[in-house]
Order: structure tokens, then C-alpha cells, then sequence
């Protein structure tokens, strides 16, 4: 079976769009996997897992279907060792043995329904994304990397080198030097740091020096500035889009942010705001685990 990479609108902020079926696949647990042309559904990515899935509906000749969960799905050259036992079969999440957007797959956008939808190949769907939570996630998003660029300023200081990597702004990229994980839900984003001696060696100061406290003490005064930053970068509405290269669901799409201090630019599969005065508020909650060796930054977008 050779299906096409499948085109995405959402980079572009859409939640609807008409699509032909090309393929109903069966997955485990008695759920089924919907293979349309092209989809506004965001799916979960299978690399860097920080966005949740979009859920809405999926309408074919009048019957409105579930989509319970979305899901990146690819398929391997026919023939190929690693695609699949046959070759050719469409892969899951995990089960994937290469990394997004590698050219000789395509890349699948999987609408996945509770039970069979029966014969729907060649159909055309109305799909439908719930739109509620998607404004919620791409809030957490648009917020998640808002706390990267305010909090790389904040510590900025506590480098003793230059790492050798800098964000747009041109401070020490603490924010991708010490992630380890990123995960947004529909209230807020959370970031784990890790501080770890990898970091130390790269320039990173935790401890106290004549110029400032130990990290544990200075945790107030940290958060209290970036939350300044994020209030001033929300209160100046600046504009959010979506650099798009491609409409395949694997093209490198970069993030662009036009703050008071310059265009700001991340790269991002994700989903996002259009602009920052679609939030009321953004706050930033820092917490250091005892032992130290890890930051949480949850931040939490309030909606205007
Ligand atoms: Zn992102």
C-alpha cells in the first residue's frame, strides 16, 4: 500500500477541512486508524511527544464519528528490512524505527475511532477539530516557548562561558542545553531541567558566587523577573506565526514571535496563538527539586 505523506492546515491555526479517505487501518485494542489526504488534526508526534493530540469528529455521508486520539503513523519503503514484516505496512508511535521525516517513509496523520467505520475508503470526510482545546493547547505552546527566551534572560548571568548555543536574543540557550522534557496540556506547559554535571561543565553556575545567591535562594527573585518579561511580552500583543516550508505533516516549520526585543524564532511542529493579547495573563512557576539537580517551570496562560 503506498499512501502519501498527509498535508496538515493546522500549522496555519485551521480546525476544519474536506478530505478524501485513503485508508482505514486496523490498531490494537479494536480501534481503527483513518488515513485522509490532507487533515487539520494535530497529532501527538512520535519524536518529541510535547503536544497532545487533537480529538474532534470525522463526518462521512452524514454519520458523525469520534476521533478518540491522533496519532503519527509512517510506512516504509515496500520491501525495506524495517518496514514493517511485509514492508510497506503502516507503523505506530513507537513502533516507528526511524526519525520524523526521514524521505523514504511517508508520514501519516492516523484519525483514530473507537470501533470499525466500515468501508469509507474514497469517501469524502468533514473533519472537525474540537476547537476549545485546541486554543487551550496552542496557548500552553505559545506560552512554553515564551518561558524558554524570559527564563534563558534570568539566568543569562549565571554562565561562566559561552555554552555555544544561544537563543534569538543571543543568551546562552539554557532552555534546549538542559531540557528534558516538555509536555503542554490544556492548562499549562511543564518544562523539566535537568542541572545536571553536563551542564556545570558547559558554564552553568547553581552554587552562590560573589554575584549572586545559590539557585535554591535567588528561585523568588528568578521568577518574579521572568514573570515580568512574559506580562510585558503579553501586554504588547505581539504577533505569532507559523513559518511553513511545506504542507507535509514533516516539513520544518519554525515559530516566529515579534516581541519588543526583536523577532523571536524556535522551531515547532506544534500549534499555536496568533497573537499574545489573546491572553489575559502568563505566569511562570519555578520549583527546584531538593536534591537540585532538576528546575520545573510550569506556566500557566489565562485566556482574555
Ligand atoms: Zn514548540
Amino acid at each position: 500500500m503506498t499512501l502519501p505523506t498527509t498535508h496538515v492546515s493546522f500549522p496555519a491555526g485551521a480546525v476544519t477541512g474536506e478530505s478524501t479517505v485513503l485508508a482505514v487501518h486496523p490498531l490494537d485494542g479494536g480501534r481503527y486508524a483513518v488515513v485522509t489526504g490532507a487533515t487539520p488534526f494535530h497529532p501527538l508526534d512520535h519524536t518529541w511527544p510535547d503536544q497532545p493530540a487533537d480529538l474532534g469528529t470525522l463526518t462521512v455521508d452524514g454519520v458523525e464519528l469520534a476521533v478518540v486520539d491522533c496519532l503519527t503513523g509512517a510506512v516504509g519503503p515496500e520491501g525495506s528490512p524495517d518496514g514493517g514484516p511485509d514492508g510497506g505496512q503502516v507503523l505506530v508511535g513507537a513502533d516507528i524505527p526511524v526519525r520524523r521525516g526521514d524521505e523514504e517513509w511517508s508520514w501519516l496523520v492516523l484519525h483514530v475511532l473507537a470501533a470499525d467505520p466500515g468501508d469509507i475508503v474514497g469517501r469524502t470526510a468533514a473533519l472537525a477539530v474540537d476547537a476549545g482545546r485546541r486554543g487551550a493547547l496552542s496557548a500552553s505552546h505559545s506560552g512554553c516557548h515564551l518561558l524558554a527566551l524570559a527564563l534563558n534572560e534570568a539566568l543569562a548571568p549565571r554562565w561562566r562561558k559561552d555554552p555555544g548555543r544561544t537563543d534569538a536574543f543571543g543568551h546562552p540557550d539554557f532552555d534546549s542545553l538542559a531540557m528534558a522534557s516538555s509536555v503542554m496540556d490544556t492548562e499549562a506547559s511543564t518544562d523539566t531541567y535537568r542541572l545536571g554535571k553536563s551542564l556545570r561543565k558547559k558554564g552553568f553556575t547553581a552554587e552562590a558566587t560573589e554575584e549572586f545567591p545559590a539557585l535554591a535562594d535567588a528561585l523568588p527573585e528568578l521568577t518574579e523577573a521572568v514573570n515580568r518579561r512574559l506580562a510585558g511580552w503579553v501586554a504588547a500583543d505581539a504577533r505569532v506565526r507559523i513559518d511553513v516550508p511545506g504542507p507535509e505533516l514533516t516539513a520544518r516549520r519554525e515559530w516566529h514571535c515579534e516581541l519588543p526585543e526583536g523577532a523571536a524564532r524556535i522551531f515547532c511542529g506544534g500549534t499555536h496563538l496568533h497573537h499574545l493579547g489573546e491572553l489575559a495573563e502568563l505566569r511562570t512557576e519555578l520549583r527546584l527539586s531538593e536534591d537540585g539537580s532538576e528546575l520545573v517551570a510550569v506556566t500557566r496562560p489565562k485566556r482574555a
